[in-house]
């Protein structure tokens, strides 16, 4: 473990927990935070030298869990580039598509393999929409471990391929990602795998953390106005706000937080149910559908925290429809040759309906995730 964890704390009840023993939820049933002596960081070292590091996500070494920075699993990360549209000079994209395996799913399973392999565990499981299997997949098997991946049956063919050939087992489940977790929980137990599944182990929220730290530092260390992420199990939107609010305590950022906006599909929106009604967790939504598979999440653990993010920030949650997901997918491709996955052109459509509605204005700096390459899906036809 990096010397400057201080201890790992129960995120509903603030309940501590010594760092070092493996685990997966906290008594209570919920997510586990690493918590930092931050004090000693901010006195350790210099904002500017740690951004200007080599290694992608990996380079934020002292705010990251693992004990080795040379015993990680590397596949060639990098800082993932801003693009300025076109169309709209305010709206940025972070395109996460650049990453190892096509997704920012890398950034959180490197982490998850990273640690698991520090506390001696070599079989690694997950239930997937497609693009964390991948990761996991690779990752594992760059680390020299095993993995084992249930998914939908319908998840996009090229992830289930693609973690196929990186060495997963895959099995294939009718029912949605929620099924599958409680269907590898039972095989799991029985044959000792251990289970990366989101937020389910604590570690995988710090690499997916990396998101905040990374923007932070290309925005000159202040924050865009407004984020907008395309929200399943929310682990990136949970693990921004955490990097904000650590980056705070660092005095590594100035200025206000942005807004997080939490982006869902009208098919699968039960954070912006919760959300509209006021409620601190979300039910489950029944018969979840839409084409953007990585926020086809019917219910997620993390609930709490990401209806938490986004209250604490002043955002909201907001579903779009598939039709303006399509849309906006169509027209960045087209007009800005801005190649999307369909769950960063639900963000478009997002920011594109609170312009209309006058709850975001034109001169707001805002950045969109877009969170995996657009060639892992079937794209809509001319
Ligand atoms: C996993 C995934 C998401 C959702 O990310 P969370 O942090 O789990 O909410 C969004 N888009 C894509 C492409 C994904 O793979």
């Amino acid at each position: 473990m990096n010397r400057y964890v201080s201890h790992l704390e129960c995120s509903l009840e603030g309940t501590r927990y010594e760092a070092g023993p493996v685990y997966r939820l906290s008594d209570a049933g919920r997510p586990l935070l690493v918590r930092y002596r931050l004090d000693d960081i901010a006195a350790a070292v210099d904002r500017d030298e740690v951004a200007a590091r080599d290694g992608g996500f990996y380079k934020w070494r002292e705010l990251l869990p693992f004990a080795d920075a040379g015993g990680v699993p590397r596949l060639g990360e990098i800082d993932t580039p801003l693009i300025t549209l076109n169309s709209a000079p305010n709206v940025i994209v972070k395109d996460e598509g650049r990453l190892p395996t096509g997704s920012f799913k890398a950034r959180g399973l490197a982490l998850a393999v990273a640690m698991a392999r520090e506390l001696g565990l070599d079989r690694l499981c997950m239930p997937s929409n497609g693009n964390a299997g991948a990761a996991l997949a690779a990752y594992a098997s760059r680390a020299g471990m095993q993995s084992l991946v249930y998914c939908p049956a319908d998840t996009p063919r090229m992830n289930i391929d693609e973690t196929r050939l990186c060495g997963a087992e895959v099995v294939e489940v009718d029912g949605f990602i929620d099924d599958c977790g409680k269907l590898l929980a039972e095989r799991a137990k029985q044959e000792g795998w251990f289970d990366v599944s989101t937020l389910k182990e604590p570690y995988r929220l710090e690499g997916k953390k990396s998101m905040g730290l990374e923007l932070a530092a290309q925005w000159g260390w202040t924050l865009p106005d407004a984020i907008f992420y395309p929200t399943g199990g929310g682990t990136g939107l949970i693990g921004m706000w955490k990097a904000f609010a650590e980056m705070k305590v660092l005095g590594w950022i100035e200025g206000p937080l942005p807004k997080m906006i939490a982006v869902q599909a009208e098919g699968c929106a039960p954070m912006v149910r919760a959300f509209e009604a006021g409620e601190e967790f979300a039910q489950r939504w029944e018969h979840a559908s839409t084409k953007a598979a990585g926020i086809r999440v019917p219910q997620a653990v993390g609930d709490f925290l990401i209806l938490r993010a986004v209250r604490e920030s002043g955002g909201k949650a907001i579903a779009v429809g598939e039709d303006e997901i399509e849309r906006s997918w169509i027209s960045l491709a087209r007009e800005e040759g801005v190649l999307m996955c369909p769950e960063g052109a639900a963000t478009h459509a997002a920011w594109r309906r609170m312009i209309e509605a006058g709850e975001i204005d034109r001169d707001e700096k805002v950045v969109l995730f877009n969170c995996a390459t657009g060639l892992k899906y079937k794209l809509p036809g001319p």
